[in-house]
């Protein structure tokens, strides 16, 4: 095999392990795969090479270090271990201080570990994946790519809540943003792809996943997002509620007694597609069920349609012009069902999709799906870890360079 160098890109959740070796200068992943369950008695990792086939074994341990240990052991099997090059880690909250991705050292790892109160189920996880990569392979150069860094452009109008400014200044309680890997990689491949003027372009980007966010991008710099201090504000998600009165929130705990930790796991756990239909959280099953007339599924996707396109609505006021919309995500790469409902809402501003080619995309497939006329609206596969692999490669390459 011919191979230059391989960058790996690690996104850490407590109980998995998502991983890639993705070569330097593009190319798809030559290994890839995840370890989860873990902190359970058949934690387990699965790999998936080049050419798609996947294996899975047991972990000797059922924790992190043990996962990234099988993952190097595997890379040092398939000759690849010598390649790699720089390892890009995946960070859930930057707070205020990371604009941009950052060599990984012990002061960004202080950081990282003080930002923790403000993402606590995500960042003691990610620095976990970090300092067991550091560990087992110290002489790599590691990176970490936050999810908050591509809206660090937002104007105060748009990060500051409401509240007295004390908040704000004292605990640093505003609106951050998160995808910003996501919206950052499709706001690029938009200007290609759309051929859109560089300097002077508005589009809107619904990521839609089991978690989901809106962009409004005006001249490749965020400057709006639906999501805020935490990723559970705005859209209806899998279990996440979105916006909610905070009004609605004090009132259930007073009439049922429920402490502020268990309304937070509501609203993040059981809430979204999967609290509003009963059945699921993915959006597939609802899709099937409301075809069959289920109302509950039936509601849970209208409510989801109707705060998709009111976010969008109103992040419009936030470009000065609207070239484009851009569909990401699982539910916005493969449901022309959720992209239809929302073009519908959308024909105020003008947007109207050309139903059969919207049809036709899904699976990895890109493309306009609008008729002429109308602002563009095409789907755009996300791909946050060649994002990832292309920081920590020009952050390395710059270290090797220093030195
Ligand atoms: P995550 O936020 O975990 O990365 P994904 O981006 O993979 O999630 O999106 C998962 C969502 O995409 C699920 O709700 C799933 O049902 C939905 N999805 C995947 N394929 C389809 C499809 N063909 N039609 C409708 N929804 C789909």
């Amino acid at each position: 095999m011919s191979l230059t160098s391989l960058v790996l890109v690690i996104n850490c959740g407590s109980s998995s392990l998502k991983f890639s070796a993705i070569p330097r200068n593009e190319g798809a992943p030559l290994l890839s795969g995840l370890a989860e369950k873990l902190g359970l008695e058949d934690a387990c990792i699965t790999f998936k090479d080049a050419a798609g086939h996947k294996t899975t074994a047991l972990l000797a341990e059922p924790n992190h270090h043990s996962a990234l240990k099988a993952l190097f052991a595997k890379l040092a099997n398939l000759g690849l271990l010598p390649h790699v090059c720089a390892i890009g880690h995946r960070v859930a909250h930057g707070g205020s201080d990371f604009k941009h991705s950052v060599l990984i050292t012990a002061s960004v790892i202080a950081r990282i570990r003080e930002l923790s109160a403000l993402a606590p189920l995500h960042n003691p996880a990610n620095l976990t994946g970090i300092e067991v990569a550091l560990t087992l392979l110290p002489e790599l150069p590691q990176v970490a790519v936050f999810d908050t860094a591509f809206h660090q452009t937002l104007p105060p109008a748009a990060y500051t809540y409401a509240i007295p400014l004390t908040y704000q200044q004292k605990y640093h309680v505003r609106r951050y943003g998160f995808h910003g890997t996501s919206h950052r990689f499709i706001a690029a491949e938009a200007i290609v792809r759309l051929n859109l003027d560089p300097a002077n372009h508005g589009i809107l980007i619904a990521h839609l996943g089991n978690g989901s966010s809106v962009c409004a991008v005006k001249n490749g710099k965020s400057v709006d997002t639906s999501m805020g201090m935490t990723p559970l504000e705005g859209l209806v998600m899998g279990t996440r509620c979105g916006d909610l009165d905070f009004g609605a929130a004090a009132y259930i705990a007073r009439c049922t007694g429920q402490t502020i930790e268990s309304l937070y796991k509501m609203v993040n756990n059981d809430s979204g597609l999967f609290g509003l239909s009963g059945i699921s959280s993915d959006c597939r099953t609802l899709q099937e069920a409301r075809s069959n007339g289920n109302p509950r599924a039936t509601l849970a996707i209208d409510v989801m349609v109707h705060r998709l396109a009111r976010h969008l609505g109103a992040h419009l006021a936030s470009l000065h012009r609207f070239d484009a919309l851009i569909f990401t995500g699982g539910i916005g790469e493969n449901s022309a069902l959720i992209r239809e409902l929302t073009a519908q809402r959308l024909a105020v501003f003008g947007v109207h999709l050309d139903a059969a080619k919207n049809a036709k995309i899904f699976a990895g497939r890109e493309g306009v799906i609008s008729l002429p006329g109308s602002p563009i609206v095409a789907v755009i596969p996300t791909n946050e870890e060649k994002m990832i692999a292309q920081d920590a490669a020009t952050i390395s390459s710059a270290l090797s360079a220093v030195v």
